[in-house]
């Protein structure tokens, strides 16, 4: 897809990046291996809070990796991160602390089948935040109505599209009340004319200020709403930059051919 078919309009003149103040992710020199495999290489990044980060690269470099260590779902064997003030241990307590700031959306939904719609989004609320079932079937429409499926609320997941499906895991993170959110591909499992519809949400929630990583190869969200694009191969963060440079002259060579065969 190009910038003109997402008609997206980039607007470069706001920097998110709040300077001086503290990251709200922080890694210092991670390294993960799968066995004998070095997955993720002295990988360095920061990210300031309402920032909005895209992160692209072929397949295989890693980024689901990076993506999936940062909420403990990958553990790695070198190196640090930081989420909001909380180091990364392997400590449950620690680990919960970040997954109640941290969101995730994934490229399969992730959707409990046995579950409607306003139940896939009470569940977390209810369970590890204690709430009771009026405030979180309260804070559920909520953000369906925000996702624009409030009237989907008691079907089961089998029932909608892919973008619907993909809108309700949306909601259902944002009903955790995150500091940020991790998106890993959102948009690759579904059929073309859901993309807009999933890629709306990501904008609208970008636009309201949300904290966010995205592992995306839609290059018209990344131009338009990133502050920085990284590209990733072999495990390794080897471009990061503003979205202006990243597309329009990317000096690194690997970035070319990969943009050249994604654009
Ligand atoms: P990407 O998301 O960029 O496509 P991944 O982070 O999924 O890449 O994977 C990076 C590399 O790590 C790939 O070579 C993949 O085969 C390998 N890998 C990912 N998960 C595992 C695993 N659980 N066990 C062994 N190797 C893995
Ligand atoms: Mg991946």
């Amino acid at each position: 897809m190009t910038d003109k078919d997402s008609g997206f309009e980039p607007d470069h003149n706001v920097s998110h990046f709040a300077v001086g103040k503290e990251p709200i992710i922080t890694i210092e020199d991670l390294n993960k291996w799968f066995g004998d495999f070095h997955a993720l290489k002295n990988i360095n990044l920061q990210v300031a809070e309402r920032e909005r980060v895209v992160i692209c690269g072929p397949s295989g470099s890693g980024k689901s990796t990076l993506i999936r260590c940062i909420n403990h779902l990958d553990v790695f064997q070198k190196g640090r991160i930081v989420v909001d003030g909380n180091e990364l241990t392997n400590v449950a307590r620690n680990v919960d602390a970040i997954r109640a700031e941290v969101g995730m959306v994934f490229q399969q939904f992730n959707l409990f089948p046995h579950l409607t719609v306003l139940q896939n989004c009470m569940l977390a609320p209810m369970r590890v935040r204690g709430k009771s079932k009026a405030e979180a079937s309260q804070t559920a429409m909520k953000f369906l109505e925000r996702v624009r499926i409030p009237e989907q609320a008691s079907k089961y997941p089998a029932e909608l599209s892919g973008g619907q499906q993909q809108r309700v895991a949306i909601a259902r993170a944002l009903c955790m009340s995150p500091k940020i959110m991790l998106f890993d591909e959102p948009t690759s499992a579904l059929d073309p004319e859901m993309v807009r519809e999933v890629l709306d949400t990501m904008v609208a929630l970008a636009d309201e200020g949300m904290t966010m990583l995205c592992v995306t190869h839609e290059m018209g969200f990344a131009r338009s709403v990133a502050d920085r694009v990284i590209f990733m191969t072999a495990g390794e963060i080897v471009v990061d930059t503003p979205p202006l440079e990243f597309f329009d002259s990317p000096d690194n060579p690997r970035l070319r051919e990969f943009l050249g065969q994604i654009l």
